[in-house]
């Protein structure tokens, strides 16, 4: 079946042949990669390999920690203004353009002052600023904010303007890998690792070394980015198992795909034929997103009623079009297409649009 979740999603196909190859022995180990310590030079060389295909796509220099950790993105809602907002003095600027980024202002307000800059509250959600939106501000501890809302389906095209010397935050859980970025705009960049990268359970944090100071002493220790940084991520337990995939996914990334433009140019024609359906039927598929804003990952619109709704689900469905309901906050359908989602995937789907439209509409 094709699958359109918005995560967990698909991982590559070789990606689950290697690793259910590997599964019971993992090779010169004797044993499964989850039963190796984490200290042991095997799961270390995985873990460094890991890292180095992460640096080599993104061209990540030194002046960077990549950190592999649990908790999930929610818990860096958190960490971040434990780091970087907390008695800093400062507050911290938010760009809310989706529920992704309302949950982490939430969390934010329990650790400081939060000013949203710039809300898209008022027409649901359906656009990301540009410059001259906002006010920027020069004091700020750092600008935040969620490069692509994976409900609404809205993806910044750039980077947001921060004040001078601010550092610039991103949530990039659901666009991560899927496009290459310019790692040195950012103080720090974050993404879970179910959507584009690998199964659920790893986190990776990208961070400045000189954001790793900021940290107070009395944070509880796993919320201080400075003791995972200084521990190579082994502060605690790594999450072993997903870390390993991870570094597949990585690795594949480079190898079969040829690196992120690549990956690139095939996630552009994969949504340019979803959204090319959607426009060819203005009437009858409601896009959420401002054409400008229109995320290549979460494709999302709507019917003209309820009853169509659950007519395309049931019909999409039968035809191995898997997960297509939008999410329950907002309704409607969205169809997920990360890295993992062939060509095909998305052809079929744009086809089976344009049928359900023209017997419908
Ligand atoms: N941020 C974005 C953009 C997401 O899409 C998600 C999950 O879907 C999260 C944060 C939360 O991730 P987690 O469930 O790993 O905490």
């Amino acid at each position: 079946v094709f699958n359109f979740s918005a995560g967990p999603a698909a991982l590559p196909l070789p990606v689950l042949q290697e690793v259910q190859d590997e599964l019971l022995c993992y090779p010169g180990a004797g044993a499964s990669v989850m039963e190796l310590s984490h200290r042991g030079k095997v799961f270390i060389d995985i873990m460094e390999q890991a890292e180095a295909s992460i640096r080599s796509l993104l061209n990540i220099s030194d002046d960077y920690a990549v950190l592999m950790l649990q908790g999930g993105a929610a818990l860096q809602f958190s960490m971040i203004p434990a780091n970087l907002l907390r008695d800093s003095g400062k507050s911290a600027q938010y760009l809310l353009t989706g529920a992704w980024g309302k949950k982490a202002i939430g969390e934010a307000k329990k650790e400081g002052t939060v000013d949203i800059a710039y809300s898209a509250a008022e027409s649901n959600f359906d656009r990301v600023p540009t410059a001259g939106d906002y006010q920027t501000d020069d004091n700020a501890a750092y600008l935040y904010y969620c490069s692509n809302e994976t409900i609404q389906g809205v993806q910044f095209q750039s980077e947001p303007q921060t004040g001078a010397d601010v550092p610039l935050i991103s949530d990039a859980s659901s666009d991560f890998l899927s496009r290459p970025l310019d790692i040195n705009k950012y103080g720090l960049l974050y993404a879970c690792a179910q959507k584009n990268a690998g199964p659920a359970g790893v986190t990776v944090v990208i961070i400045r070394r000189d954001l790793l100071e900021r940290g107070s002493e009395s944070l509880p220790g796993y919320l201080n980015y400075k003791n995972h940084a200084s521990n190579g991520s082994m502060w605690n337990t790594p999450p072993t198992f997903p870390i390993y995939v991870l570094g597949k996914v990585a690795k594949w990334l480079q190898n079969d795909i040829g690196g992120l433009e690549t990956m690139e140019a095939q996630n552009r024609a994969k949504s340019a034929l979803l959204y090319g359906t959607i426009d060819k039927h203005p009437e009858f598929y409601l896009g959420h997103a401002q054409t400008d804003c229109r995320s290549m990952m979460n494709v999302t619109f709507n019917l003209p009623n309820e009853e169509l709704l659950g007519q395309f689900v049931a019909e999409a469905s039968k035809q191995n079009l898997q997960n297509l309901k939008g999410h329950r906050s907002v309704g409607g359908i969205r169809a997920s297409i990360y890295n993992a989602m062939p060509h095909e995937g998305a052809q079929a789907l744009a086809s089976f649009m344009d049928d359900f439209a023209n017997k419908n509409g």
